[in-house]
């Protein structure tokens, strides 16, 4: 079974997420949206509002799954099962980072392999940190965010 497991911080959720665990769909059997959290860091939505976006994002697809983990990422994917990390690339500054990020986790653990998507132009913009300020401000978020929820 090929488990994949598409980590972040998801604060919160946003279209465009959700179109990568979308197209990830016929590429896995089973997808796990796992909400990393860092001690360090709280978030700006509290991380029960976010699993909750997540689960009703996701409520119609049985092969997706929404957890939270503590820390390592590859630690998480071995407790799952999962051989297969999902990132998505936006620009080419994501992917300077998600480079670095991959190729240590390769160190780590070489069994589980980081595979990226592409966003899709219409998405390239949307970020979480974006739709947080639009939030703040009093802005309306709703194009943002999948359809099925609502902030
Ligand atoms: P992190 O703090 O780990 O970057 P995020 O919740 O911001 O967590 O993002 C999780 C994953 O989703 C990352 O791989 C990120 O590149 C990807 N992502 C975020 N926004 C988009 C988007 N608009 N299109 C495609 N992928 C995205």
């Amino acid at each position: 079974m090929k488990i994949a497991v598409f980590p972040g911080s998801f604060d919160p959720v946003t279209r465009g997420h959700e179109s990568i665990v979308r197209r990830s769909l016929p590429l896995f059997d089973k997808i796990v949206v796992a909400i990393g959290v860092n001690a360090d860091k709280s978030g700006y939505f509290p991380l029960e509002k976010r699993m909750e976006w997540l689960k009703q994002a996701f409520h119609d697809l049985p092969q997706v799954s929404v957890e939270s983990y503590n820390g390592l990422t590859v630690d998480f994917c071995k407790k799952t099962g999962a051989d297969y990390i999902i990132r998505g690339l936006r620009t080419s500054a994501d992917f300077e980072f998600e480079r670095s990020v991959a190729q240590v986790n390769l160190k780590l653990v070489p069994e589980i392999e980081t595979v990226f998507l592409l966003t899709l132009p219409e998405y390239v913009m949307v970020t979480s940190s974006i739709v947080r300020e639009v939030h703040r401000h009093g802005g309306n978020i709703d194009q943002f965010i999948p359809e099925q929820i609502s902030i």
